[in-house]
């Protein structure tokens, strides 16, 4: 019977260049990592791996905290854009992450958000609260 270790790490050279120079392109305040790099036009940070532009916050959670599942989100529980730092990022299904921007009061930007009643926003805030813990676990370890 062999133990089952979840590797935590990305292995190859490459991506541990990419590494390198993505915690170049960061300030670290208190609490966020500031992405200084390029952005995109939404304000997220985005930098290349492998020839490939992609969103810095994703990077840095596949880096530091695990895979992303398929068809989530990675979200802030800080509200910036460009923060990168793992222990601020969650993923969670587009659904939660449109949660997270009405929590905000973020979804008059947000045409297709549809109106949500109190009750609604209660029954998405405590998905929120199922995803958004382990993701914090995680990320401290
Ligand atoms: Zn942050």
């Amino acid at each position: 019977m062999e133990h089952q270790d979840k590797p935590s790490k990305v292995k190859t050279d490459k991506n541990t260049k990419s590494i390198g120079r993505f915690l170049a392109k960061i300030h670290k305040t208190e609490t966020c990592w500031i992405w200084t790099g390029a952005k995109n036009q939404y304000g997220y940070g985005v930098l290349t791996v492998q020839y490939k532009l992609r969103p810095a916050h994703r990077f840095s959670y596949e880096t530091f905290v695990g895979p992303i599942p398929e068809g989530h989100d990675v979200c802030h529980t800080c509200d910036v854009r460009n923060c990168v730092n793992p222990s601020h990022l969650w993923t969670g299904p587009a659904r939660e992450n449109l949660l997270d921007m009405c929590r905000k009061g973020r979804h008059r930007s947000m045409p297709n958000a549809p109106h949500r009643t109190g009750e609604a926003i209660s029954a998405l805030v405590a998905e929120y609260m199922r995803c958004h813990p382990l993701a914090k676990k995680r990320g401290a370890a």
